[in-house]
């Protein structure tokens, strides 16, 4: 990828929020039939912001509305501190898609009074407000204060402790008057044992208990969300005028039948069309798809990510899927945990054009859907790595001071801005497209005996694949890495971020939760011990600062080698004691003297631990009624672009 170096990654930053940018390369060269479908596609994606907000919690929309009208009206001073508190609330509402921080899911804290918002109240005139016939000005104006000020109103998105009812202290808005028991009872009464392909029930719907009924509001044309749903299928329909092949038009076509009547079952026979699009340039995903956001994982949040494929950098992965059984023959494993036969996984590398929904502004750095089981064994499925989006991300840290602070050598840091972004993507690929598909279990042992440690460990197996295999000769010879010093980059950086960069995401006296987490935590600290002999890798102090070196490159090959055959051993066999042992000794605690030394390191930076991202601008050029061309630019400006999408894409 080229860009001008003055090109600006990193726009601005609040909270704990950064804001960046990523460009489209090779958009401007695409043939106008594709530059057409990525612009309707765009547009679709884009009409489905509101929804998400209203998914969220039900009022959202109203106050993000309300703020948005201060913001536009407000007569009094715009340069006081307590204004710039009120702005950094709303860009954290635009932000997160409603009133609770889009990772803890905890509710936001204004840093601005209730009487600083009678102030703003007071000096907005009445025409900025959303008062309809159904709510008043004054019962605005009070619902939502409550809703800013009040702790006990709406206080999580997802209550994520245990509990008897989950969804009692839950803001989210997918059902409403029903108990957990309840749900359950409803959605458990259409599943049917002998089933082999049960739709995903419930996850296209409100649920709700009126008058002691309960009955499902099913998202579609005509039903809840209507008025969005419709401009996305008006978008759906233009894209199919300009479709790439007939199966692509297919896809698209049953999609949009799946809005207009909201059936499930097209929803699973859309999704193995989608599956089966293969040869086109451009794809879109599109739809209610993640469940994480409900509290039973159930109801999936609206989301669209449109992208065409980089061709390039998929030479990388089809090289790699046709060489995934010279991989699985080759690794350190027990052979009697080996795959006789691998098949590739169908993997590429895409670059995003639009994000929408819940992948907007915080977006995924790879995909892989459709989420029903019974699909991803009977048709597989596709595994993406949005290139431009890790690009961006990785440009963005470039000049954060992260590198400089945390590496000990000037080595280290020359191979980590040489190499940084070309071994990282590679470790993806090999994580993806082999890692993961690795390895089998011997018979009789059930897939679920790891129970809570099966993700982090499996994280780790794929992680371990592709630790082992970067600083194998073979990568270079296959031409999908230039040299083995790009392998050091990349030990380098994981056994920084396992050891000690990745504590800056976790709060002091906690320990780690998440499984990707856990995972690096538990190899780096796996090798660290089993080398310390050797001093493969060191632990250095200079003038009161941590820092981890690797003396010898080769030997910690060997150890994650080790590692990656103990690994596959415990999934193989299913011995969940060992497995939780390697977790909880390796994966868990945190030191906490190195945990307070990191985290006053890392606060210098100034650095927001999360990251989201302005859209680029597709614009038509039309002559004669025909769309002769599309052009892109990439905005600059985090609040315009909000705000203009609450113009031009608020249909709820
Ligand atoms: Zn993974």
């Amino acid at each position: 990828m080229q860009e001008a170096d003055n090109f600006k990654y990193l726009l601005e930053q609040f909270g704990d929020i950064k804001i960046m940018r990523y460009t489209v390369p090779g958009f401007e060269e695409l043939d106008i039939n594709k530059k057409r479908l990525l612009y309707f596609l765009s547009e679709a994606a884009l009409c489905g912001r509101d929804i998400l907000f209203d998914q969220n919690f039900k009022y959202n929309l109203l106050l993000r509305k309300t703020l948005e009208g201060i913001y536009n009206g407000f007569a009094g001073s715009r340069e006081s501190a307590e204004f710039s508190e009120f702005v950094v609330y709303l860009k954290k509402i635009w932000f997160a898609n409603g009133i609770h921080h889009h990772y803890s899911s905890d509710k936001f804290i204004p840093g601005f009074t209730p009487a600083y918002y009678h102030e703003l109240l007071k000096n907005t005139p009445a025409q900025y407000f959303p008062a309809t016939e159904t709510i008043t000005l004054d019962q605005i104006k009070e619902l939502t204060e409550d809703i800013i000020f009040n702790k006990d109103l709406a206080p999580f998105k997802k209550y994520q402790n245990d509990t008897d009812d989950l969804l009692r202290q839950s803001a989210v808005n997918f059902y409403e008057g029903v108990t957990q028991k309840e749900i359950e009872a409803f959605y458990d009464a259409f599943k049917k044992e002998d089933d082999h392909m049960p739709v995903s029930f419930g996850l296209n719907s409100r649920l709700t208990k009126k008058d002691g009924v309960i009955t499902e509001e099913t998202y579609k044309v005509g039903g809840l969300y209507t008025e969005a749903i419709e401009k996305i299928v008006y978008w759906l329909k233009q894209a199919v005028e300009v479709a790439e092949n007939e199966t692509q038009q297919q896809a698209l076509q049953l999609l949009i039948q799946y809005y207009q009547t909201g059936d499930l079952k097209t929803w699973d026979v859309y999704n193995i069309k989608w599956l089966q699009d293969l040869d086109s340039l451009v794809d879109v995903v599109n739809g209610f798809i993640e469940t994480y956001e409900d509290p039973l994982g159930i109801k999936g949040t609206w989301e669209s990510i449109v992208n065409f494929k980089n061709l390039e950098a998929t030479k990388r992965t089809d090289i790699i899927s046709a060489n995934a059984q010279w991989f699985e023959d080759h690794s350190p494993v027990d052979p009697r945990f080996k795959k006789k036969e691998v098949r590739g996984v169908s993997a590429k590398v895409i670059n995003a054009v639009q994000l929408g929904g819940d992948c907007f502004p915080s977006t995924p750095i790879g995909i892989n859907l459709p989420n029903a089981d019974w699909i991803r064994a009977r048709y597989g499925s596709k595994s993406v790595t949005i290139e431009n989006i890790t690009y961006a991300h990785h440009q963005a840290s470039l000049g954060s001071g992260m590198l400089d602070e945390f590496t000990y050598t000037d080595e280290e840091r020359r191979l980590a801005r040489e190499y940084g972004f070309i071994a990282d993507n590679l470790h993806t690929d090999l994580h993806e497209c082999l890692g993961h598909g690795s390895g089998q279990l011997l018979k009789g042992v059930s897939p679920d005996v790891l129970k809570n440690y099966h993700s982090p460990l499996e994280e780790a197996r794929a992680d371990l694949f592709a630790l082992y295999y970067m600083m194998d000769p073979k990568l270079v010879a296959l031409g999908i890495l230039p040299c083995e010093e790009a392998a050091k980059a990349e030990y380098n950086s994981y056994i920084r971020n396992g050891l000690m960069t990745q504590l800056v995401r976790i709060e002091p006296g906690k320990t780690i939760e998440q499984a990707h987490m856990r995972c690096r935590s538990l190899i780096a600290h796996w090798v660290f011990e089993k080398g310390a002999a050797d001093k493969v890798i060191e632990q250095v102090v200079k003038e009161g600062r941590t820092y981890f070196v690797i003396n010898d490159h080769h030997a910690l090959r060997s150890l994650f080698g080790d590692l990656l055959k103990e690994v596959q051993r415990i999934k193989s066999e299913g011995d969940y004691a060992a497995g939780k042992q390697l977790v909880e000794q390796y994966g868990v605690q945190i030191d906490p003297k190195l945990h307070a030394e990191t985290l006053e390191r890392f606060k210098k930076l100034n650095i927001a631990p999360f990251g989201g991202f302005v859209n680029p601008k597709l614009i038509p050029v039309i002559e004669d009624d025909v769309i002769k061309d599309v052009t892109i630019s990439y905005p600059d400006n985090y609040t315009l672009q909000m705000l203009e999408y609450s113009v031009d894409y608020s249909f709820l």
